[in-house]
């Protein structure tokens, strides 16, 4: 039998999920639930398999379902839209209603609700949707985690497992885009395996610069004239500028959709609002992302500030052990902030606090 799922094509380096999500096209049940990392390729696993389940040939990539499905241009396909940072029972309640229509077209009535292990005190509500669902109903559902209290969610779906991809798999996507193969292995070993990430940071020029502006805070904080509020200033600022590749990637983005709906006739870009917040959503998670990584950098300094120390205690020097005590200090006062770290903190709070407590070590 000949396979023609194209529409795959743009998922990177999950060949599992992707052969089972052939598969899954072919004989949909009810439910599915994509469970992985951000930046595995779910959204783009996403997209395509709405389109080889609402396709006639499993996906081929260039009939009207496919072409609709991929640009979001489905009217079939709903993508649920979360207007805070946990599902609220209303958005539910409207998934819900949408679920219960009939498709307008010959394929499916599809559901997509993301990040569902933000469902929180709206989960019970998810359980009830996903009961009896009426028969040309999908639901596809997403989760970064798995917490315990989705156990009961997962009983009702198919678990579609994605992992973090591999940094030889982000290495040579950089690379046929045609960045140079340091600089694109340099962006894999950061990411994470979060693709976008390493997207993000390839065109980053100034990584380095960056890595070394945390590396002197030490520095900068020592001694009477701390300024301790215009390194938080400078943090800030050197973070806003690390964004500045991934909103133009954004824009790309948007402008793409726009051409693609203009080509299909459209007046404006399907779905703009719910991308925008899309957006939204990843620059605050990358701003974390980023504020996580400049802080590992930091632990860095204190480390070797801590080997040092160490080493002088052996040699029963005063100094060294407490200058041993002040770096342990510092070190976990950085895991703490670090661990602490949300997508919605007061970021120049939380730097000031942390480098007045570390300015006193
Ligand atoms: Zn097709």
């Amino acid at each position: 039998m000949e396979l023609v799922s194209d529409v795959f094509d743009a998922v990177l380096g999950q060949d599992r999920a992707v052969s089972a999500l052939r598969h899954y096209a072919a004989h949909p049940v009810h439910a599915y639930l994509f469970t992985g990392p951000a930046g595995a390729g779910m959204r783009e696993a996403l997209v395509a398999f709405t389109a080889a389940l609402q396709c006639p040939d499993k996906g081929c990539g260039s009939c009207e379902a496919c072409r609709l499905a991929l640009s979001l241009n489905d009217s079939d396909v709903t993508w649920c839209e979360r207007s805070g940072t946990t599902w609220k029972v209303e958005e539910l309640a409207e998934a819900e209603r949408v679920s219960r229509r009939r498709p307008l077209g010959a394929g499916h009535q599809i559901v997509v609700i993301e990040n569902i292990e933000l469902a929180a005190s709206a989960g019970a509500k998810l359980l009830k949707i996903l009961e009896e669902p009426p028969s040309r109903t999908i639901f596809l559902l997403t989760a970064e985690a798995l917490p315990d209290s989705l156990a009961t969610i997962m009983s009702r779906c198919i678990e579609v497992p994605f992992s973090p991809l591999s940094i030889e798999t982000i290495t040579e996507y950089l690379v046929r885009e045609g960045f140079d193969a340091l600089g694109a292995r340099a962006a894999a070993t950061a990411s994470g395996g979060d693709l976008r990430r390493a997207q993000v940071l390839v065109r980053d020029t100034d990584l380095a610069t960056r890595i070394a502006m945390w590396q002197s805070i030490p520095d900068r904080l020592s001694g009477v004239s701390a300024q301790v509020a215009q390194v938080a200033l400078d943090v800030s600022a050197a973070i806003d500028a690390a964004m500045v590749p991934l909103t133009d990637l954004q824009t790309e983005e948007m402008e793409r959709r726009a051409a693609e709906a203009k080509s299909l006739g459209q007046r404006g870009v399907p779905r703009r609002k719910e991308i925008e917040q899309r957006f939204r959503r990843e620059q605050r998670r990358f701003r974390t992302e980023d504020l996580r990584f400049g802080l590992s950098a930091l632990t860095h300094v204190y480390r070797q500030r801590l080997v040092e120390g160490l080493e002088g205690l052996d040699d029963g020097d005063r100094r060294s052990r407490v200058m041993a005590q002040g770096a342990l200090r510092c070190i976990d006062e950085i895991d703490r902030a670090s661990r602490g770290l949300q997508n919605n903190i007061d970021e120049q709070l939380m730097l000031t606090n942390l480098f007045l407590t570390l300015a006193r070590q």
